[in-house]
């Protein structure tokens, strides 16, 4: 059914944001925030009357590191933020909501008033990281429509500028692609197939805790480690001197994709010292970091059961990407020159808002009907009784990589005579010890009928949606007891708390700066 609701695509970035709508003609475009820019930093100031989001709290860092949250989705899926701000504890997802809240505003002075929008999730977010993105959405007074993995989101805006998508699509051969995806804090490798207007996701892998700002934090140590040694100076000892720090780390990185030498002038109590900073330094220092990605971007194209001469195109998306030492790694791995003829840091939004468009039913001239087919990037499972060593055990249910949705089901037996309850336990993770694993939630299923005989059959259903949520179900076999409705989560925040933040976010738009 269409929609005359505007086919918006958030790509909700750990460093930095974009919103993407398309336009009359259905192409997709980056929309300028307020302050006239593509890119809205993704960080949040609690100053003493309001709360600001993007370049303006950016350069609070500086000032009043204290008061400013950045990199909040690293820290997703866990109870609070990792540093209490202005003596505050927050939660994660309450800090994407104040950066999709501003997203939003700024949106609509270009659109109009809008809810819906499609919100993009790195790929190897688990899925208690895509319920509390969700929910973020939901407090900025978002209706997300849908959640979808960057690299295929990339994937798609790929394929909208090669014309894979047209409705006449003449080239009938699978293209296969293979996305690497380096942002700010994020870190996503995705095989994805192209058929026929349709994209199907072969393997997916990745490190939600690797990104661009490690390479900033290493070219921080370096700096740190010049000053100490030259000029007997620590600026790690202040927390204003080493946002600073950070902050000129950061331009020198991006300087340094581009020349071979970056220079800092580092001001410490009105001393200024010249810090020259060099490309093959930096190298030495992240070789690491590079080599992890490469390890990564390994085993997902054996996971996907593949040889890099069946990959047609090694496509870079996300800003890190501009770094030489990522390109070098990949040219020398692949034996292939990578594709970077999708704009970097912009190419998910675009994919997201085409993505919606088709969520919303709208018609274009350019783009006919494509369908998205996706893996699941964690294993789940429930947890059960090792018989033997008596230690929680976890039985997988739905295996990593499986293409979803998919509704998979495993038998466990009750552990007792006259049982009146069984407690299932769910987990997302690939270790066999529950212990390492990461806890969605639980049902609890009781009463059982009375008499049922120790390891009597439990059988528990899962079914995980194409947007990496689950449902789960535990039904006794042979007797009428079905649970599928209280799922308990393990992690998140209540819903009386998401409508408390939902009021008091929206309440802030009718406040000082709205
Ligand atoms: P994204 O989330 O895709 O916008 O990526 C943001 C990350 O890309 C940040 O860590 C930026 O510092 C980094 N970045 C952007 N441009 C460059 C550049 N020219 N060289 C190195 N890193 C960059």
């Amino acid at each position: 059914m269409r929609s005359s609701s505007p086919a918006v695509g958030i790509d909700l970035g750990t460093t930095y944001s974009v919103v993407a709508c398309l336009d009359a003609s259905g192409r997709p475009e980056t929309l300028v925030n307020t302050e006239g820019d593509r890119l809205t930093p993704s960080v949040v100031l609690f100053d003493v009357e309001e709360v600001v989001v993007g370049k303006e709290a950016l350069k609070a860092v500086v000032t009043e590191g204290e008061h400013v949250a950045m990199c909040a989705k690293r820290d997703v899926g866990q109870p609070v933020y990792h540093k209490a701000i202005a003596g505050k504890q927050y939660p994660p997802e309450v800090l994407e909501a104040w950066i999709l809240n501003k997203l939003r505003r700024d949106a609509t002075v270009q659109l109009g008033p809008f809810r819906q929008a499609v919100v993009t999730v790195p790929a190897y977010f688990d899925e208690v990281r895509r319920k509390a993105t969700q929910d973020a959405g939901y407090m900025a007074a978002l209706e997300v429509i849908d959640i979808i993995n960057e690299p295929t989101a990339a994937a798609v805006a790929y394929g909208y500028q090669k014309g894979l998508l047209a409705k006449r699509t003449t080239d009938k051969r699978p293209l296969r692609l293979l996305v690497y995806d380096l942002g700010g804090g994020t870190f996503d490798v995705t095989v994805v197939e192209v058929r026929q207007r349709e994209l199907i996701a072969l393997a997916t892998d990745g490190d939600v805790q690797l990104g661009g700002y490690d390479w900033d934090q290493r070219l921080v140590a370096l700096a740190a480690e010049e000053l100490a040694g030259q000029h007997g100076i620590d600026p790690r000892e202040d927390s204003t001197t080493v946002g600073r720090l950070w902050f000129q780390c950061e331009e020198a990185k991006r300087m340094l994709s581009g020349r071979d030498k970056a220079t800092i002038a580092h001001d410490h109590h009105g001393r200024i010292t010249r810090i020259e900073l060099t490309r093959s330094r930096f190298e030495e220092a992240t070789a690491d970091l590079v080599d992890r990605t490469r390890f990564t971007v390994s085993q997902t194209l054996a996971a996907a059961k593949l040889q890099w001469n069946q990959i047609d195109h090694l496509l870079l998306v996300g800003g890190s990407t501009r770094m030489p030492m990522i390109r070098n790694m990949l040219r020398e791995l692949s034996g292939q020159e990578p594709d970077a003829s999708v704009a970097a840091d912009e190419a998910v939004a675009h994919g997201a808002a085409l993505y919606a468009a088709q969520l919303l039913g709208h018609g274009s001239n350019d783009v006919g009907r494509f369908t998205i087919r996706n893996v699941n990037s964690h294993s789940l499972g429930v947890v059960g009784m090792d018989r033997i060593t008596r230690q929680p055990r976890n039985g997988i249910v739905i295996p990593r990589n499986t293409p979803i949705p998919v509704t998979a089901r495993r038998v466990f037996h009750t552990q007792k005579e006259n049982q009146k309850s069984i407690l299932v336990k769910v987990v997302e993770g690939e270790s066999a010890s529950a212990d390492a694993c990461t806890p969605i939630g639980q049902c609890r299923v009781a009463p059982l009928p009375a008499g049922l005989p120790a390891r009597s059959p439990v059988e528990v259903r899962f079914h995980y949606k194409p947007n990496g949520r689950l449902r789960v179900r535990v039904q006794l076999p042979n007797t009428s007891t079905t649970n599928d409705a209280v799922f308990n989560r393990a992690s998140g925040l209540a819903q009386e708390h998401l409508d408390g933040w939902r009021r008091f976010i929206s309440e802030q738009e009718t406040g000082p700066r709205a």
